[in-house]
């Protein structure tokens, strides 16, 4: 493990795991949720709101990082943190799987992949080291491997190749990454769906030898129950001792189904993304905003929650603002989405330590059966 980064598993409940990552800007408790801040910035909110949510860490997007404002202007101003006035840790992705879905005109080869923005049509290349050269200069705390990531279904032989090609770009990142104290990289999993190809993955990463070890391609449209299938296996294919990160997910049910199967790290842009849309994410399910029967409702979107939404607005505000296209909207049901998942994650934390997270797990599953409020 890379000097000034230290991993601690303090409680197990089944295949679930109470830990805590400590890095020099500050301890990251898991199970844990990474906000994403795509563009140096969670949209609608602060940089101290998002603390506030209950937030240790927050993740970058490079590919989006590099094209605008580019890496080394970062760099300049002196890091992402400093940029964006976020001084705990940050993760950033290594821009290989939004370049795969985001950019214009790909071209793959062994070395990396060539592409045009999707901002200005301007040239670029992504290769493990270039990724990890922009990761370096945006200052990042974790750093994740260059990698490639086939859209599912896919069939076996592409996988396969695929995933052999990662792991020879998850060797050129490690060795490029080099050695950086109180930094760490993480590397990712590949294999698709397949047992035996996820298993030479991890021992092809394990090998390597990384500081974490991300799960990558799922959450690609392959549907939970599928995800569900793999994550019965993948995580504990993994080692044991590091963190275990699952990229891009999810829903708060993909989450609690993920922690149970023995994932540590998850982010996802669905939180912040439906607080822009009028969507509220309750325990009790998803709350649109928008609908007409909350237009005369004095009651506050989760009597429950004590987020600065809930506790001052009703769901007739929230209906009028989403409905009026006001900002504060977005800012209002963002905060609330983000203070909801940090609340699920400190509770399946809880639980984890008390020994008791099928029954978390159970009450979870009924307050949502439960749906929605009924109508005033
Ligand atoms: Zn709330």
């Amino acid at each position: 493990m890379a000097q000034g980064i230290d991993f601690q598993i303090s409680a197990r409940d089944g295949k679930a795991r109470r830990c805590a990552l400590s890095t020099p800007r500050g301890e990251i408790r898991t199970p844990a949720f990474m906000p994403v801040g795509t563009a140096a910035t969670v949209k609608a909110m602060l940089p101290g709101s998002v603390r506030e949510t209950g937030a240790d860490i927050l993740l970058g997007n490079t590919y989006h990082l590099m094209l605008r404002p580019g890496a080394q202007r970062v760099h300049d101003l002196g890091g992402l943190h400093r940029f964006m006035n976020w001084d705990r840790p940050i993760l950033t992705d290594s821009g290989g799987f939004q370049v795969m879905s985001l950019a214009d005109l790909r071209r793959l080869s062994e070395d990396g992949v060539k592409f045009r923005s999707h901002i200005d049509g301007s040239e670029h290349m992504l290769s493990p080291e270039t990724s990890m050269e922009i990761q370096k200069l945006l200052g990042s705390d974790i750093v994740m491997c260059f990698d490639e990531c086939p859209a599912l279904p896919a069939d076996r032989e592409r996988i396969a190749e695929s995933m052999r090609l990662s792991m020879r770009w998850a060797q050129r990142s490690r060795d490029a990454f080099g050695d950086r104290p109180g930094h760490a990289l993480f590397g990712i999993q590949q294999g698709g769906l397949e047992e035996d190809l996820r298993g030479e993955s991890a021992e092809a990463l394990a090998a390597i030898g990384f500081d974490g070890y991300a799960i990558g391609g799922l959450a690609v449209g392959e549907g939970q129950e599928a995800m569900f299938g793999c994550l019965d296996f993948a995580p504990g294919q993994l080692p044991d001792d590091k963190p275990r990160y699952l990229m891009g997910v999810g829903k708060p049910d993909d989450i609690v189904g993920a922690v149970r199967r023995g994932v540590d790290m998850f982010d996802c842009v669905l939180p912040s993304r439906s607080g822009r849309t009028g969507q509220g994410l309750t325990r009790r399910g998803p709350v649109n905003l928008r609908n007409a029967r909350h237009k005369d409702d004095p009651r506050p979107l989760d009597p429950e929650c004590a987020c600065p939404c809930c506790s001052g607005y009703s769901r007739a505000y929230l209906h009028h603002v989403v409905r009026s296209g006001e900002i504060i909207a977005s800012m209002l049901l963002t905060w609330h989405n983000l203070h909801y998942y940090q609340e699920l994650m400190q509770g399946l934390r809880d639980a984890i330590e008390a020994g008791r997270l099928d029954a978390f797990a159970a009450d979870f599953d009924a307050q949502r059966a439960q749906g929605d409020l009924p109508p005033v």
